[in-house]
């Protein structure tokens, strides 16, 4: 049967009382797991760990979610043991056979849809939209590598001449390491994961240690869709004990990382340095940081262009990122924009994500006391136009913060915070705003809203970024529509949701048959 078009999965309609109720139910039954333990899974065998971290609700920070064992170096070397095991059958199935289990797990995650956006509201801190929009790019990353990789299938095209069979044909790589965030813990763990064993290699999956039991909820899934077991391991744990003897290890032959800069460039040092009777050069595929930004022209429609700034800068909390944290404003327009900016950040509600409240905790302790450190910096070297608060007693809440006047080249328009906290600045032309917009080391997101077209066409020559956005808000690339990815330190440039981020996970053979 042909496979059908693909179609990015639609977000939850949360004005149908189906859907709350569904949701309300879940959240309900989820509280009733809290609590529980979580293996470690190495092929497909359960393996409890004396050692435990406990993953906590950050909107309630007493509260654990459950119990998760670590992993040790032992586990490692057991992990990859059974990766090798597993890919000698995974790796040898075709592209279809192993895409079929793509379409699968699809269908399950869209089954499990409201218990997964209640997992995600308790162990992310995410709002119910926040939530539900990572499923639904969960789902469209299954949909979207599934039907790539069958492209892959045919191999190139190419030229023939008498006498010789030419083809060229697509080959996994073989064990990898997928190492990914708490920002996106079932979004990003379902891209990295999935594209590394759709092209048929075998993989130990270290989640986030903030958010694992997400990961663990996509282990469920993906055994359900009946993956082989040894093909995905789970194997959570501290960086510190095993992550550097993950990255440097003889077998593992390539690294997906979604993170922090630092951490990412750590990872790709490690894995370039030679090791003795080394078989393969290591490929690293890195997703790190960003600093992003909006330009405002005077000609823009300026309440579109505060709403795109509202969202960007405080969606989640400014934990994406692709977060806005920028803004570089018309000097004509600067004033209005900044009270029309104030004005919408104060409708902003901070709770519970439960409640579904716009603005939720941010994700722990450290990351409370970072984003506070950058308030203090921000009175500093700006002025305070709203927020500024925080309260961790009960969760880890910090209100959305602006601060208006900060020169250009200081901390706060060029250091990623990763939380609530935008930085406004003025700029006596679109041009200059632009430079302002590129002086920093990354270049993930950007946007620009002007009712003009020559601005417009230089923006797109000149705004250095991965994903530019025209009068449009810079996060939330959707899966196909936008495929995502960054320039400069953002990473290693692959665009998520590509054939060509499949072809890091392959290598190529050409084979010639002589007649
Ligand atoms: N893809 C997400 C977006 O467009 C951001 C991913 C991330 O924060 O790592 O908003």
């Amino acid at each position: 049967m042909p496979i059908t078009p693909f179609k990015n999965d639609m977000p939850t309609d949360w004005g149908k009382s189906e859907n709350r109720e569904a949701l309300n139910k879940n959240l309900e039954y989820v509280r009733t797991e809290f609590g529980k333990e979580y293996p470690l899974i190495i092929g497909g065998k359960e393996v409890s760990k004396e050692n435990k971290l406990a993953s906590y609700n950050p909107a309630s920070h007493h509260e654990v979610i459950g119990y998760v064992s670590q992993a040790g170096k032992e586990d490692i070397e057991e992990a990859i043991t059974a990766a090798k095991k597993a890919h000698e059958g995974w790796g040898a199935i075709t592209f279809l056979e192993r895409a079929r289990y793509l379409f699968k797990a699809a269908k399950i995650m869209e089954r499990r849809k409201p218990e997964l956006v209640a997992w995600q509201i308790y162990e992310a801190g995410k709002n119910w939209a926040e939530a539900d929009g990572e499923i639904n790019e969960a789902i469209d990353f299954l949909e979207m590598y599934a039907r790539k990789a069958i492209e892959l299938e045919q191999g190139e095209n190419l030229v023939t001449i008498p006498g010789i069979e030419n083809h060229l044909e697509y080959k996994p790589l073989g064990v990898g390491a997928v190492i990914s965030p708490w920002n996106f813990p079932l979004a990003i763990v379902t891209g990295m994961t999935v594209s590394a064993i759709v092209t048929g290699n075998t993989v130990l999956l270290k989640p986030a240690s903030l958010t694992p039991i997400v990961a663990a909820k996509f282990m469920e899934i993906m055994h359900e869709a009946g993956v082989p077991d040894g093909v995905i391991n789970y194997i959570p744990g501290s960086s510190r004990e095993i992550g550097d003897d993950l990255v440097t290890h003889r077998d593992i032959n390539f690294i997906s990382f979604t993170g922090s800069m630092e951490a990412g460039l750590h990872i790709d040092e490690l894995a370039h340095k030679r090791i003795p009777n080394q078989r393969w050069v290591k490929r690293v595929v890195a997703e790190m940081g960003g600093k992003n930004g909006i330009v405002v022209d005077e000609s823009a429609d300026l309440d579109a262009a505060a709403d795109g700034i509202v969202t960007s800068a405080f969606g989640y909390q400014g934990q994406k990122c692709s977060a806005g944290s920028r803004a570089i404003i018309h000097e004509s327009v600067y004033n209005e924009m900044v009270d029309k900016i104030v004005e919408r950040t104060k409708k902003l509600h901070v709770g519970p994500g439960t409640e579904n409240n716009p603005i939720g905790p941010v994700i722990d302790d450290k990351a409370f006391k970072n984003i506070n450190e950058y308030i203090e910096i921000g009175k500093e070297e700006g002025k305070l136009a709203f927020g500024g608060n925080s309260d961790n007693t009960e969760g880890y809440y910090i209100t959305p913060t602006i601060f208006k006047d900060v020169a250009p080249g200081s901390r706060i328009m060029k250091e990623e915070i990763f939380g609530p906290v935008l930085a406004i600045c003025k700029a006596s032309s679109v041009e200059e705003g632009i430079d302002v917009y590129n002086d920093t080391q990354f270049g993930l997101t950007g946007a620009l809203y002007t009712n003009n077209r020559e601005q417009i066409s230089y923006a797109r020559r000149k705004m250095e970024c991965g994903n530019l956005f025209l009068n449009g808000k810079c996060t939330g690339a959707l899966v196909g529509i936008q495929p995502f990815g960054g320039y400069y330190m953002s990473g290693t440039g692959e665009k998520t949701g590509t054939l060509e981020y499949l072809l890091h996970f392959v290598q190529a053979k050409t084979i010639a048959e002589n007649f």
